[in-house]
């Protein structure tokens, strides 16, 4: 007898197609009646259609709820929208609208207001305990489980995260659990703590479980089940950490209440699972796991393409439904050794799970479904109709926070990627349950052409923090070393030296180099004029190259130049990676751009020949400050030497360690004797003898005003012998403002704020010292913004969890207390860090001053260290004057999310580099050239396409061709 051999694929398929059938019939006695969802659709529908409409529709429902003023919610909403009629609104809505153009902005606010609270209530259960009961025994009287989840984004500061999980601890006091297991909590881990970040594992985890302890044993008495919510990639680690602790705490260990959710749109779902899988094999107590799609693709994506990352998530949606559908098998599969959670909208998962729960033979309480709250409701009715345990996640709390959210769940209704439709009925069955269908040919990528960017470290592998760690121990193994003078490609010594301290423990010497006179400045410079002919006449590709080696020799030991920024610069981390990856962003940058300029420019015409190029200037002298010791350092020096000059470098006196290792990694690359020479000493003797030296032609410093200035002042001297007008390239110091708006998203204007003014303690000369903030929002902006000050981590810097290092040295750290005591007369003094504790290092605590006069030194004097004043403004126009008010035009921000106030601010808040809506420090080469004008500088911005013009003189040859009335063919007209 001939038979067909059984084919278990599509065995399987016809398995998921009769669940999916026997779903749908039993949605169809839910049919949603709900009154708000007719204009609910028609949004959605605009929302899905208009991409554009999308963008504004989305960035007003996130804005609206931090608008205090009617008069705001309907400027704004003109801003947003061309006409009323754009935004789909309820009928009731749509008179108002009407009505209220013709009664005044109090029923038009109200009527949009009104809209966008129906919209939230379709999706969250909002803030009173009555409400919340409420919604809470509605959907219990349904036959649904309830997993709740309290609003929160990004915890700011301590007294945010308190509040996170009080609202938690309260809420169990309020609500009567049965000891079922019924109830579910879902928290968020980035509410639990500032700062959650990959390289802080450790710290991060150890305070997050000491926050928690309390709610878990709560939750366990009660009979309440805890799930950990996944965040996006950059938090996962800390996360999995986290759940892994809790799983082996000797209090939880042997409680099946535990859960985390497991985000099947990251490549890494998988893998994820599996290490979960095998946790429960060592754990013995099942713990819950709920498989979702994840709500951050977006963000994921335009995260990673800015740094430079692999992207974390599958690009294709059919790829992420494939991953979904092996995740969720594997995952029930493990059951009961795990409790699976099959959390999604989409019918064929939910086919497909009733289909491998049939075929494993898993009994109805050995696992659930899990689905949003306003999200499908027939489907959920029907599950539970179908006798499935199904669970339905609420999300309840304060209407800002919940915009994120709702946010996110209008975003997966209506974007391209979605992960969810709504209404399925309506689709096609034979599509919805078709397998996933992945392209085999993506679009091809872009291949990148030209300079990029050197990608930040992500710190998101573990072997990532580990090296870099590693490189830190070996760091501090090298220290105390001596470092000599180079001259004419000859290291030498002299009798004086420069010691160099660590600034975090003044006691450790980090090395020590020789200390230039006015006579090695003499040998130097004769070096340098010596080597001038021939290192000119090379081609310009063959210095680029000596620029690319040098890149390639300091991406090899990236982290070991990070690990000397920390000791000798007391930088962070993060802040020292970012230092070398600009350094090496300019090596690779100028030689790009000076192979470029090399090209030239020529104009022919009949008869006559324009030939324009570039020489260079001759000797140069580089003058770095020491707060970016190795990046400014490397872009100056690369900027004079791949232009053909030769150079003598004279480093900061805090930091001449990093800059004779830089300048030894260089003369690896091979620069021939006398090119680069290094000349650590005091500025006062030797910059100032260099800076007078008639050959010397050019100048590049970087620094302070005062000494910019006399160094300008000394360069337009002509000396006895000086045939030529020195060149001065001056980037100058910054009194930098941020301005925040009424519309402004506070959260991210605090983090914004915090980074820039507090990162490397301030001492950047972009750091952000004043904060205006526009309208009523002063006193409570201002509370929040010290509270999350508080919060940072005052550490020493080799220590991931420090966000608070030591300033560079003594006398840094006495001018900035002067700064700090004299402050106390222009303003209101709203909080100061106290060092205690730290005393073996230069140490200033971030130190806030409020209601600060405009005029006074503390408004309008650099201070450079972590002092920050804050300025209330009543509107835009005072705000901007206050921003525009000192001599320094470097950078600048402003927090807005009125479209209107942000064109505004690009015209009129006039610094060399302005940023809307983040931090103003880090520009990236290429990227924000930077540098500013005013007293801020006299040089074109620093890694821009201006930048080497300046260490170079343009010259035209021009050539008549025409002899005896004959000129070249190519010229005849
Ligand atoms: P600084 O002016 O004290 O020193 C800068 C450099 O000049 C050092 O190498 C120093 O040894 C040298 N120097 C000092 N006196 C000299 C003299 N008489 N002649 C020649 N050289 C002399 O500045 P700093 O404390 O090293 O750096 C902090 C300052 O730099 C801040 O004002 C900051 O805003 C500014 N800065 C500006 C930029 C920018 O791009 N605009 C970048 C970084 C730092």
């Amino acid at each position: 007898m001939h038979t067909t051999p059984p084919n278990p694929q599509s065995d399987q398929e016809a398995r998921i197609r009769q669940h999916g059938d026997a779903l749908l019939q039993a949605a169809e006695a839910f049919e949603p009646h709900n009154p708000v969802s007719h204009w609910l659709q028609s949004l959605l529908s605009r929302l899905h259609q208009n991409p554009d409409f999308r963008i504004r529709a989305l960035r007003f429902v996130d804005l609206l709820p931090a608008l205090q003023e009617d008069a705001e919610v309907v400027r704004l909403f003109d801003e947003y929208f061309s006409d009323a009629q754009e935004f789909p609104l309820p009928r009731l809505g749509r008179l108002a609208i009407r009505s209220g153009r013709l009664l005044g902005p109090h029923q038009l606010a109200a009527a949009i207001r009104k809209a966008i609270g129906l919209l939230s209530r379709q999706f969250m259960a909002g803030r009173e305990p009555t409400t919340i009961r409420e919604t809470l025994s509605g959907l219990q009287r349904q036959g649904r489980l309830v997993s709740l989840d309290l609003l929160g984004e990004l915890t700011l500061s301590h007294r945010e995260a308190d509040d996170y999980l009080n609202g938690y601890l309260q809420l169990l006091d309020v609500l009567s659990v049965q000891p079922d297991q019924s109830l579910q909590l879902s928290l968020k881990p980035s509410s639990l703590l500032p700062r959650l970040l990959p390289e802080r594992v450790t710290a991060n985890t150890e305070v997050m479980v000491k926050r928690l302890r309390p709610l878990l044993l709560k939750a366990r008495r009660q009979g309440v089940a805890v799930t950990l919510d996944m965040e996006d990639s950059e938090r996962r680690p800390v996360i999995l950490a986290l759940f892994e602790w809790l799983l082996f705490d000797p209090e939880f260990r042997d409680w099946d209440g535990l859960g985390i959710a497991l985000q099947a749109y990251l490549r890494q779902g998988g893998e994820d699972l599996e290490q979960l899988i095998e946790l429960a094999g060592r754990r013995q107590t099942p713990f819950a796991i709920r498989l979702v799609r994840g709500a951050y693709w977006d963000q994921e994506v335009v995260k990673a393409q800015q740094n430079g990352w692999p992207i974390p998530v599958w690009q294709q949606q059919a790829e992420t439904d494939r991953h979904y559908e092996a995740c969720l098998q594997r995952l029930l599969a493990a059951a009961p050794g795990v409790y699976p959670a099959i959390a999604s909208h989409n019918l064929r998962s939910l086919a497909l799970g009733m289909a491998e729960v049939e075929r494993l033979g898993l009994a109805t309480e050995q696992f659930e479904f899990q689905m949003l709250y306003g999200m499908s409701t027939s489907y959920q009715q029907a599950l539970v109709k179908l006798g499935y345990r199904l669970r339905t996640y609420l999300p309840f709390g304060e209407p800002i926070p919940g915009m994120a959210y709702l946010v996110r769940r209008l975003l997966e209704n209506a974007s391209s990627q979605s992960m969810t439709r709504w209404q399925v009925t309506n689709e096609d069955a034979a599509s919805c349950f078709a397998p996933p269908k992945v392209e085999t040919r993506l679009p091809a990528e872009r291949p990148e052409a030209g300079f990029q960017n050197t990608p930040l470290r992500s710190w998101l592998k573990p072997d990532e923090c580990q090296a870099f760690q590693h490189a830190i121990d070996q760091v501090r193994g090298q220290l105390g070393h001596h470092y000599p003078l180079l001259i004419d490609g000859e290291w030498r010594d002299t009798a004086a030296c420069i010691e160099s301290f660590n600034p975090a423990d003044r006691a450790q010497l980090v090395g020590t180099t020789a200390c230039a006179s006015q006579e090695d400045a003499d040998r130097a410079i004769r070096a340098a004029e010596a080597a001038f002919p021939s290192w000119r006449e090379r081609p310009a590709e063959s210095r680029a190259e000596l620029l690319r080696k040098s890149a390639d020799l300091l991406a090899q030991r990236r982290d070991e130049f990070a690990a000397w920024q920390i000791l000798e610069a007391g930088k962070g981390w993060r802040e020292a990676d970012a230092d070398v990856c600009e350094a090496i962003d300019f090596l690779r940058f100028y030689a790009d751009e000076a192979e470029r300029l090399a090209a030239g420019a020529s104009v022919k015409l009949p008869g006559e020949h324009n030939r324009y190029f570039y020489q260079p200037r001759g000797v140069g002298v580089v003058i770095p400050p020491w707060n970016f010791p190795l990046a400014i350092v490397t872009g100056m020096l690369s900027a004079t030497l791949v232009t053909g000059n030769c150079a003598i470098l004279k480093p900061a006196s805090d930091t001449p360690v990093i800059a004779a290792r830089l300048v030894d990694l260089m003369q690896q690359a091979g620069f021939p004797a006398g090119v680069m020479n290094f000349l650590p000493g005091p500025g006062e003797v030797v910059g100032d003898y260099l800076v007078r030296h008639p050959a010397v032609h050019l100048i590049a410093f970087t620094g302070s005003l005062a000494v910019g200035q006399g160094i300008l002042r000394l360069a337009a001297e002509p000396r006895p012998g000086q045939r030529h007008i020195k060149r001065v390239v001056a980037e100058l110091g910054g009194k930098n403002a941020i301005i925040v708006d009424q519309s402004a998203d506070p959260d991210e204007a605090i983090d914004g704020i915090l980074k820039s003014a507090f990162g490397f303690q301030g001492q950047k000369c972009s750091a952000c010292s004043r904060v205006i903030l526009v309208g009523d929002q002063y006193a409570h902006f201002s509370r929040r913004l010290c509270e999350a000050a508080e919060s940072l981590i005052m550490a020493d810097p080799t220590d991931s969890a420090c966000d608070i290092g030591p300033v560079i040295n003594a006398a840094a750290e006495s001018r900035i207390q002067q700064a700090i005591e004299q402050g106390r007369q222009a303003g209101r003094l709203l909080y100061r860090m106290e060092s205690r504790g730290f005393e073996s290092g230069h140490y200033v605590g971030p130190t806030l001053f409020g209601e600060v006069d405009p005029n006074s030194p503390l408004a309008q004097e650099e201070i450079f260290g972590p002092v920050l004043a804050l300025l209330p403004a009543q509107d835009l126009d005072q705000a901007l004057a206050l921003a525009n008010s000192t001599r320094y035009a470097l950078t600048g921000g402003i927090y807005s999310r009125s479209p209107a106030n942000l064109e505004r601010a690009a015209r009129e808040f006039r610094v060399g580099n302005l940023y809307l809506n983040r931090g103003i420090t880090g520009a990236l080469v290429n990227r924000q050239p930077f540098g500013g004008f005013a007293m801020s500088g006299i040089g074109s911005k620093a890694g821009g396409r201006d930048y080497l013009l300046q260490f170079m003189e343009p010259r035209c040859v021009t050539e008549n061709t025409l002899r005896r009335g004959v000129a070249p063919l190519s010229e005849a007209p």
